[in-house]
C-alpha cells in the first residue's frame, strides 16, 4: 500500500472549516505519516506506531485539606516499547487529556530513538491545577496515583519523570509510595529525583542544557557566531532559563524572555542571571522590567521579535498558522514538547526558516533520566562532569546523526530526526517480529 493510501482512524488532512486547535495526538500522528513518506517503512509498522500500546486511566480520589474529597482523573499513555521500557514525563495540568498523553507518549518514542537510549515512550498526567494545590494535597494525590498505577511502572516497565506541574519532590513520593508497597527501596521506578534518594546530579537542568547545546552546533553550521546571535526564548521554567544562561555564558545575546505574565526586551542583551527562573522565584520575569529599564512585551509579540534564534520553551501549540508568517528569527529551537503545530511547521518550511526540534532539542532531559537510571539499577554515583560530559557527546553525536540525514535527503530537521528515530525503531519491530 502506498503511504498516501494508509487507512487513516483519526482525519490526517485538516478540515480548515474546523477552527478547533490542532491537538497533540493530531500533530503527532500527522508528523509519522510525512515522516513515513520520508522512508520505506513497513506499512505494518506504521500503521502499528500511529496507535498507542496501552492507555491506563485512573480516578484518583484527593482529600483535600478542609476535609471534603475530590476525585481527579489520571492517565499514563504507553506508546511502544519494542526498544526498551516504557519512559516519559509526568504532568499536573488542568488541559491533560487522554490524547494530549498519547500525543506526547509518542514524542517520547521518537525522542529516546533519536538519542539512541534503550527506552520507548509514555506521557501521563492528572488533569489538575498544581497550583490550586497545598504541598500536603500534592502530596497525597502523587501518593495514590501511584497506588493506582502501580501495576503498569516498574523500573524495567514504565519508569516517569517530571514534566509539566511536577518537580523532584514529586518524584520522590512516588518513588517512596511505589518502594512502600513493594517492600523495598527501588530507586530506579522514576527518574528526575532529588540527588539524596538516588536522583542524578545535573538532571534538572539537562533539557536547557541540550537546548543549549543544540542551539550552539546549529549555529555554528549556519554560520553564526554566538558573539553575534541573538536569541529570544518563550518560557522561563527550567528549559528556559538553563537554556537562556548556558547561551549567555556561550556568548549569545538573549534579547528577550517570558513567562505566563509576559516577556522583558533589551535589544542590547538581558541580564539574564539577574532575572529568578520560575524554580527560584515563580512568575517574577516581568518584576524585572518594574526594576530596570527594560521594555515589556506580550508572549505573543516575543515570538515574532526579528532575532536570529526563537526558542519556544514554555508550552504546545505556540506557532500556529495564525502567527508562523510573522516568525522573523532564522532557526527555531523546540525548547517545549510539540510547540509547532502541523500547518505551522509547512509555513515555516516554506519561508525557509529552520525548525530544530524538539525530540532532538530538549532530549537532555531524557538521556540524564538514562544516566540516573544507570546509576539507580548499578548502585553508582556519577559525577556533575562526568554527566555533562557525556550529555555532551550524547547530544552532538545526535545532532550529527540527524544533520546526515538532512544534508543526505535534503529534508527539514524534523524529518530528518523522524528518519534517524524511525529507522531504529522500525528495525527493532522487524527484528523482533509480530507474536501472534
Ligand atoms: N518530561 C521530559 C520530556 O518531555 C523528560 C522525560 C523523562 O526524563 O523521562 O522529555
Amino acid at each position: 500500500m502506498a503511504s498516501d493510501q494508509r487507512p487513516s482512524t483519526v482525519g490526517d488532512q485538516r478540515d480548515p472549516s474546523n477552527a478547533e486547535p490542532e491537538t497533540a495526538l493530531e500533530t503527532a500522528r500527522r508528523q509519522l505519516s510525512r515522516a513515513g513518506s520520508n522512508l520505506e517503512i513497513d506499512d505494518a509498522i506504521h500503521e502499528r506506531l500511529r496507535h498507542p500500546t496501552a492507555v491506563h486511566e485512573v480516578t484518583v480520589p484527593l482529600e483535600r485539606d478542609d476535609g471534603s474529597v475530590e476525585v481527579f482523573t489520571g492517565y499514563r499513555a504507553q506508546h511502544d516499547s519494542v526498544r526498551g521500557p516504557y519512559k516519559g514525563g509526568l504532568r499536573y495540568h488542568p488541559a491533560v487529556t487522554r490524547d494530549e498523553c498519547v500525543g506526547l507518549a509518542m514524542w517520547m518514542t521518537w525522542k529516546c530513538a533519536v538519542m539512541d537510549l534503550p527506552f520507548g515512550g509514555a506521557k501521563g498526567g492528572i488533569v489538575v491545577d498544581p497550583k490550586s494545590l497545598s504541598d500536603d494535597e500534592k502530596e497525597r494525590l502523587t501518593r495514590r496515583f501511584t497506588q493506582e498505577m502501580r501495576r503498569v511502572i516498574g523500573p524495567t516497565r514504565d519508569i516517569p519523570a517530571p514534566d509539566m506541574g511536577t518537580d523532584p519532590q514529586t518524584m520522590a513520593w512516588l518513588m517512596d509510595a511505589y518502594s512502600m508497597q513493594e517492600d523495598e527501596t527501588i530507586p530506579g521506578v522514576v527518574t528526575g529525583k532529588p540527588p539524596a534518594i538516588g536522583g542524578s546530579e545535573g538532571r534538572e537542568r539537562a533539557p536547557g542544557r541540550s537546548v543549549a547545546i543544540v542551539t550552539r552546533e546549529t549555529c555554528a553550521y549556519y554560520e553564526y557566531p554566538l558573539s553575534e546571535t541573538t536569541v529570544a526564548i518563550q518560557g522561563f521554567g527550567s528549559v528556559g532559563a538553563n537554556a537562556a544562561r548556558l547561551l549567555e555564558e556561550w556568548g549569545a545575546t538573549v534579547v528577550a524572555v517570558s513567562d505566563v505574565n509576559g516577556a522583558v526586551y533589551d535589544p542590547e542583551g538581558l541580564d539574564v542571571g539577574a532575572i529568578p527562573s520560575h524554580d527560584e522565584e515563580p512568575e517574577a520575569v516581568t518584576r524585572y522590567a518594574e526594576e530596570t529599564d527594560v521594555a515589556r512585551l506580550s508572549n505573543a509579540d516575543l515570538l515574532e521579535l526579528d532575532v536570529d534564534v526563537l526558542v519556544p520553551a514554555a508550552v504546545g501549540n505556540v506557532l500556529t498558522e495564525d502567527n508562523a508568517d510573522a516568525v522573523d528569527a532564522d532557526i527555531v529551537v523546540e525548547g517545549a514538547n510539540g510547540p509547532t503545530t502541523f500547518a505551522a511547521d509547512a509555513i515555516l518550511e516554506e519561508r525557509g526558516i529552520e525548525v530544530i526540534p524538539d525530540i532532538l532539542a530538549n532530549a537532555g532531559g531524557v538521556t540524564v533520566s538514562y544516566f540516573e537510571w544507570l546509576q539507580d539499577i548499578n548502585r553508582r554515583r556519577w559525577s556533575l562532569e562526568q554527566v555533562h560530559e557525556e550529555l555532551e557527546s550524547e547530544m552532538v553525536t545526535a545532532w550529527n546523526a540527524v544533520r546526515e540525514e538532512v544534508e543526505q535527503r535534503d529534508v527539514t530537521w524534523r524529518d530528518g530526526a523522524y528518519v534517524v528515530a524511525l529507522s531504529r525503531i522500525a528495525e527493532a519491530h522487524e527484528i523482533r517480529g509480530l507474536w501472534p
